[in-house]
């Protein structure tokens, strides 16, 4: 009994080598993506409360990004800009050497409940809107083995995203003033924001670019998760994606928009899994790792 046990075992081993090692080259990470650290950034955006931009709490939140990407050795600078006397801040961690290619999410929160059927007064928490797209990218932060990388990879924490239509504001002012300045050309943009939703359903965006949307739902599917990311359009969705795609970037939205606590009080950590994370996390993480 005790021999056919270890059989099964190597058997085991073996079938999932192949599994592994037999799709479009999806390799296994040394370091891989864990949703439930995803997570714990979350949690500790949320517990500074509400993060709208020229708030305490948002640039505390600034200032925890920049203290998670230097204690893992990412090169970090920020560019600070006023738009109608409010102070923002982008936040830019830089690593590798190649191409350059930007994941970006925005870290700012709305001012107000526009949608809360009860409050629309109150400030959002936004463990989804916002936090649940700056925690995968931490996450990668740490996840993203150097030696697989071929790119520059920029990871762009974006400020003043989520105030639009109020206050005569429009949305994704951060990302308007960073792609005005920038100089460089870089491959890619992928904005990743409200993917933590426990009910996942990332559809095709309208705005988005066609052939690299189709090449990150390919890698989706080939992880098995061709459930949560629905090769289909859906929404055409204002997001920080637009500045970089008006400005002739291939650009691409990752949203699941399909979400009953958007802009209202209940958009809270208890929305938001770990497995959501780390599905978004893992096929970002293939991406700028696996062979291609
Ligand atoms: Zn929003």
């Amino acid at each position: 009994m005790r021999s056919r046990g270890l059989l099964w075992i190597a058997i085991a081993f073996l079938v999932g080598d192949i599994l592994v090692g037999g799709c479009r080259g999806v390799s296994p990470a040394r370091q891989t993506f864990d949703g439930q650290k995803a997570y714990q950034h979350v949690i500790a955006q949320c517990d500074l409360g509400p993060r709208p931009t020229g708030s305490a709490a948002g640039w505390a939140t600034g200032d925890y990004i920049i203290a998670e990407l230097s204690k893992l050795g990412w090169a970090v600078t920020s560019q600070e800009f006023t738009y109608k006397g409010v102070k923002g801040r982008n936040v830019v961690g830089r690593r590798g050497s190649g191409p350059i290619v930007i994941l970006g999410a925005h870290y700012d929160t709305r001012p107000y409940a526009d949608y809360d059927p009860v409050d629309k007064n109150q400030p959002i928490l936004g463990a989804n809107d916002g936090a649940s797209g700056v925690a995968v990218l931490l996450e990668l932060a740490r996840s993203l083995d150097a030696d697989k990388i071929q790119n520059e990879v920029w990871l762009l924490f974006f400020d003043a995203e989520d105030r639009g239509k109020l206050d005569g504001w429009p949305f994704s002012v951060g990302a308007e003033f960073f792609a005005r300045d920038l100089e460089e050309h870089p491959d890619y943009v992928i904005i990743v924001d409200m993917v933590g939703d426990v009910d996942q359903n990332i559809f095709f965006e309208r705005n988005s670019d066609p052939a690299l949307q189709d090449q990150i739902w390919t890698i989706a599917a080939d992880l098995g998760y061709r459930e949560y990311f629905i090769p289909e359009y859906k929404w055409s969705i204002i997001d920080d994606h637009l500045p970089f795609a008006q400005r002739g970037l291939k650009a691409v939205d990752i949203i699941d928009f399909d979400y009953p606590h958007w802009h209202t009080t209940q958009d809270t950590p208890d929305k938001v899994s770990p497995e959501s994370l780390q599905r978004v996390g893992r096929v970002l993480e293939e991406l700028l790792e696996g062979e291609r």
